[in-house]
């Protein structure tokens, strides 16, 4: 029924070596259901630079596997933008992002496919279950889903990871956003089009280990704040319109208690104190702009 319909899949992986064999053998059922669907399969590898043998095992399996196709980055650019040159280079009609270390349950694909066929145009994979994550994970998980939804302009789905199925049409709008500092979430987010979720509890890594140390997350947080939202910006706005009217009063009050009392001391320490203060909120506001205005140059 679907026999000129291909899935893709868009498979990041950055010194993967252990997990790769695994991930196919782990895929190899799921992957024949979908073909007894009467679809297509592409099978889109993007290596991130790996220092390992992951490029070796890729290459080989090419040859052993027609569906299989290798992007090779030059170096090691982070997942987002392996993830951008996969749905630039993936050729099917329905494209699904996955990791490579079966996180991600290969079953739950068969339910993403079944609500594309009803007309989603977006389904997306949500984690019910974070329980493979560490406690430190899923605590910074759920405060940055927090700040992001406070300040950010499009909401970012909570629990809701890169693993979902996109169809062509959706990842014809992603490639024509311009950003080169591409954080996925919110640009899957920020595209919008008929979306459907479906759950799935998140499996514990089959091989290797986690590429996302915390100062790798942490940055990843910042990209997503600072990529969707103006609101650190406009922040810097009222905590000064908050200090100059604290400043005005404290002011008066000074004048008023030299009415009353007279001068007492030269009062060198709180000028200090004041002028220390104010500078440094002048220099994290210059930060901030900091930030802001390197995107611009970047973009
Ligand atoms: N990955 C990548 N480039 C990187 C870091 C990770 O392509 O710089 C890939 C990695 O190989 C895996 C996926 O992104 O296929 C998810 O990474 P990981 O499982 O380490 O993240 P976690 O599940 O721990 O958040
Ligand atoms: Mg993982």
């Amino acid at each position: 029924m679907a026999a000129d319909k291909t899935l893709s899949f868009v498979i990041p992986v950055y010194n993967e070596e252990a997990a790769i064999g695994p991930f196919r053998a782990g895929m190899a059922q799921v992957l024949g259901q979908i073909e007894a669907r009467g679809y297509g399969v592409e099978l889109l590898f993007v290596d991130d630079g790996s220092t390992d043998a992951t490029l070796d095992q890729l290459t080989a399996a090419v040859t052993q596997d027609p569906r299989i196709r290798v992007l090779e980055f030059s170096r090691n650019f982070g997942k987002e933008a392996a993830l951008t040159a996969g749905l630039d280079a993936a050729r099917g009609e329905a494209l699904i992002p996955i990791d490579v270390d079966l996180q991600d349950p290969p079953q739950v694909i068969l339910q993403l496919i079944d609500a594309w066929e009803q007309g989603y145009e977006v389904v997306v994979g949500h984690r019910t279950d974070r329980a493979s994550d560490s406690l430190l994970k899923r605590a910074s998980a759920g405060w940055f889903y927090r700040i992001v939804n406070a300040v950010a302009d499009t909401p970012v789905p909570e629990n809701v990871g890169d693993f979902r199925l996109i169809d062509r049409c959706v990842a014809e709008a992603l490639k024509r956003l311009p950003e080169r500092r591409r954080f996925m979430k919110g640009l899957f987010a920020w595209v919008g089009f008929r979306t459907a979720v479906v759950d799935y509890q998140r499996a514990p890594r089959i091989a290797g280990s986690t590429k996302f140390s915390g100062w790798k997350l942490w940055n990843l947080a910042l990209e997503g704040i600072t990529s969707f939202s103006t609101a650190p910006l406009r922040l810097w706005t009222y905590i000064g319109a908050l200090v100059a009217v604290l400043a005005f009063f404290y002011a008066l009050y000074i004048v008023f208690r030299v009415l009353w009392l007279g001068v007492d001391l030269p009062g060198y320490a709180s000028l200090l104190v004041a002028v220390l203060f104010l500078g440094g909120i002048q220099l994290i506001g210059i930060g901030v702009l900091g930030e802001y205005l390197g995107r611009v140059y970047t973009e």
